[in-house]
């Protein structure tokens, strides 16, 4: 790949290194555009690296989003992330697996208009899909679940150790520049100052949670943990398939059922979405709702039973970036920034797609000029 024969147009800030960021980054260097990256933390750290992180149709099983407008946005982003996390399983260097996912409903699907909807939709865009809800004895769900209906599909699963670490390679590789460095106060106010700083004509903030002082946004946290077992086959046969009940509607239990592969070696038991706690000091003896959401994964799939807890990082904790009208993927005139942020519990589903949608942004904003891409 050769960068020398860039032309010297207009560079890029990007604010963040977490998945939104570095995708970002990535899509904007390919695009063309010379590419700083600026965060306070880089990969591990960041709730990107906590997330499970199962590829989704939206809603997501940690709960509904509420703006019709963006959910039906966010669909074209899942298209595209699917495509390209399809292509990315096939290299074992990118930590990203195609596995099934196995959803289960208390109730007959038929009788359930808004999860009726949902499983249409999905169906034409994913590989293997099938409903049966013989898939709840197939996968030894216990009866006493109360499960009665179910439907599975061939989904993305992403270590995202791995997954980052993969993405900071590709950027470095690709010529971008890495700067560690944490921001204060409004990002307006300081635009004009880093654009000369970093012969930057565009900014794009993908801080996360960061945006709630950054944008001064009402961004707030739905804090979520995961409890890591060891799937290594040892002792117990190893689980390769996902298992998940959503979030129920209307519920004020801020609980749901999550078991994800990570890897090869691990498995996720969850899930959990508490809004506004901020605090990540939670373990599995500090915090019975965690002992709890553990006893539930275990009753679910009796075939937990035996996994045991990964003894270096039993529990992993972090706070989902969410914001009323969800993922804000706009260019504010006023202030010349272009944000991406506010992902929820779906940042990792809707990575791809939104940093296609910023590159394809950038080229529309930035003074008209011939980028040469970089290849992938
Ligand atoms: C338990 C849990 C499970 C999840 N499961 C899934 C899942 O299955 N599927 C899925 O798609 N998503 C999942 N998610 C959601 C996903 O993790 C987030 O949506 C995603 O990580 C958001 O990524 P981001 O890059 O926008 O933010 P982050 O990863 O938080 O990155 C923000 C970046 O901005 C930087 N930053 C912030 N403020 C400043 C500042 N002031 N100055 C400089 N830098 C700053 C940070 O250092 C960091 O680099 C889960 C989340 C949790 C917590």
């Amino acid at each position: 790949m050769n960068h020398g024969n860039l032309a010297p147009g207009p560079g890029v800030l990007v604010i963040g290194a977490g998945v939104s960021g570095l995708t970002s980054a990535l899509e904007l260097r390919r695009a063309g555009f010379p590419v700083t990256v600026l965060a306070e933390r880089f990969g591990a750290g960041t709730t990107s690296v906590v997330a499970g992180a199962l590829w989704e149709w939206p809603p997501a099983v940690c709960g509904s989003h509420q703006d019709v407008r963006s959910l039906e946005r966010s669909k074209q982003w899942c298209r595209t992330s699917y495509a390209i996390f399809s292509e990315l399983a096939a290299n074992p260097a990118t930590g990203v697996f195609l596995r099934h996912v196995n959803f289960y409903f208390r109730q007959p699907l038929a009788g359930q208009p808004g999860a009726t909807r949902k499983m249409n939709e999905v169906r034409p865009e994913v590989r293997d899909f099938r409903h049966d809800a013989a898939l709840i004895a197939e996968n030894g769900i216990d009866p006493r679940a109360g499960v009665v209906d179910a439907y599975r599909y061939l989904a993305p699963m992403i270590d995202t150790d791995a997954y980052l670490q993969w993405l900071l390679g590709e950027i470095r590789r690709a010529g971008c520049r890495l700067v560690t460095r944490r921001l204060t106060g409004p990002l307006a106010e300081q635009t004009a100052g880093l654009q000369a700083e970093f012969g930057a004509e565009l900014v794009v903030n993908c801080s996360g949670l960061g945006a709630r002082e950054l944008a001064g946004d009402d961004v707030w946290p739905l804090r979520g943990a995961l409890v890591r077992v060891l799937n290594d086959g040892a002792g117990s046969p190893r689980i390769n398939e996902a298992h998940c009940v959503s979030h129920e509607e209307g519920s004020s239990e801020p609980y749901f059922m999550f078991i994800v592969p990570r890897g090869e070696r691990m498995l996720l038991l969850g899930g959990m979405a508490e809004e506004n706690q901020w605090s990540l000091d939670i373990d599995l003896d500090n915090y019975a709702p965690l002992r709890a959401m553990l006893q539930r994964c275990r009753d679910f799939l009796p075939d937990l039973g035996n996994l045991r807890l990964d003894p270096a990082e039993p529990v992993r904790v972090g706070l989902r970036p969410v914001r009323r009208q969800n993922v804000r993927l706009e260019h504010e005139a006023a202030t010349g920034l272009l944000h991406n942020y506010g992902h929820g519990g779906s940042g990792v589903t809707f990575s791809w797609g939104c940093a296609r949608e910023v590159a394809a942004r950038a080229r529309a904003l930035l003074p008209v000029g011939e980028y040469p891409a970089v290849a992938a």
